[in-house]
């Protein structure tokens, strides 16, 4: 994941100075917020991480980097939508596992796609999975919950 980021910094860079120079500095500066999250990040993360950009600044610079390619968001089932940094291979896609009690998002890099077009035959022309559980921190807290309510 780290890697690819980086191999995709020159690209970004391009990217960033091709729409317009003057909104670079704060684009750039989301782009990194998103970068050190390593993970779907929300808007909220957002504005905890890049406390000298407001709400509707940070909310007008991702529509604007969304509409050309360089980020995409996606939305959980009755959650705020997430944004992470855009592959530069199209074809390429991601599922992700969030965590019920933190929220907190990951991504999953392998898709299970080509086995089920295998063995169903069918053209899939499109597919949606969500994952939920505990996150590695909450795990632990969430298993003692549950044992000392256990009888
Ligand atoms: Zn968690
Ligand atoms: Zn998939």
């Amino acid at each position: 994941m780290l890697n690819k980021i980086q191999s995709m910094k020159k690209n970004i860079q391009q990217s960033l100075e091709q729409l317009g120079y003057r909104k670079t500095l704060t684009r750039t500066t989301i782009l990194r917020a998103l970068e050190s999250f390593n993970r779907p990040v929300s808007v909220e993360d957002l504005v905890e991480q890049c406390q000298d950009l407001n709400l509707t600044t940070i909310y007008r610079n991702l529509h604007v980097m969304e509409e050309h390619g360089l980020i995409r968001s996606m939305q959980f089932t009755s959650k705020a939508k997430h944004y992470v940094i855009a592959e530069q291979d199209d074809t390429k896609h991601y599922h992700y596992i969030r965590c019920l009690q933190c929220q907190k998002v990951d991504q999953i890099d392998f898709c299970v796609l080509e086995k089920i077009k295998i063995s169903t035959n069918f053209t899939i022309v499109n597919h949606s999975m969500e994952f939920t559980g505990y996150c590695p921190d909450c795990a632990p807290e969430i298993v003692e919950h549950s044992s000392t309510h256990s009888h």
